[in-house]
């Protein structure tokens, strides 16, 4: 990888300005998961800005991407207004993109992508689809089983999906980030 070439590409895909970051530690105080990061979310704005390939490939390699849920906590907080959230989302993508994901991300990843397919699918997320497809994808088939019935029975589970109308809307959203994935 050329010097900065993730920098540019996470201005490129997301606006972000990582050169913006002055290291103040908003976001990584705010953090509600920053004491379970390998790289912490400030830390990761900073091997960002040093363009270096080691620090670019190692943040591609890291639990912390995928441990990030999205809270928005650190985007809140930061003074410069760098929304660092988006930033990770960039970063698992080229993780996946460039095969980089860390071991112990496995289930996570498994979740992601059927969360993913089900709204892929159907428009809207269909719970009862999410699980099947995670348990086939991610090897965990007997993993919460006994709490199904009880969902069951209060109404939580739905057989059959639902379908949203613009189905060929939703498909023209799924191909336009699939072109953004490979830029
Ligand atoms: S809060 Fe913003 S400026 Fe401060 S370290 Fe985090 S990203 Fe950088
Ligand atoms: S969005 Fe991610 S990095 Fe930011 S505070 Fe939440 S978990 Fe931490």
């Amino acid at each position: 990888m050329d010097k900065n070439e993730l920098s540019k590409k996470v201005r490129q895909q997301t606006d972000v300005n990582v050169i913006e970051c002055y290291q103040c530690g908003k976001c990584t105080a705010g953090c509600p998961v920053a004491d379970k990061m390998d790289i912490r979310p400030s830390v990761v704005m900073r091997m960002l800005q040093s363009g270096d390939a080691a620090s670019e490939d190692e943040l591609l390699r890291s639990l912390s991407i995928w441990l990030c849920l999205t809270c928005e906590t650190c985007y809140s907080r930061c003074p410069m207004e760098l929304d660092i959230p988006k930033v990770m989302d960039y970063l698992r993508q080229r993780s996946l993109a460039e095969g980089k994901v860390h071991k112990d991300a496995r289930d996570i990843v498994a979740f992601h992508k059927s969360f993913l397919n089900s709204i892929e699918s159907n428009g809207r997320l269909h719970e009862m689809g999410l699980v099947i497809d995670y348990k086939l994808h991610s090897g965990n088939l007997l993993q919460d089983v006994t709490t199904a019935p009880g969902m069951f029975s209060r109404g939580k589970l739905h057989i059959l999906p639902e379908q949203i109308k613009d189905k060929k809307g939703l498909k023209r959203l799924f191909k336009n980030q699939d072109k953004n994935k490979k830029s």
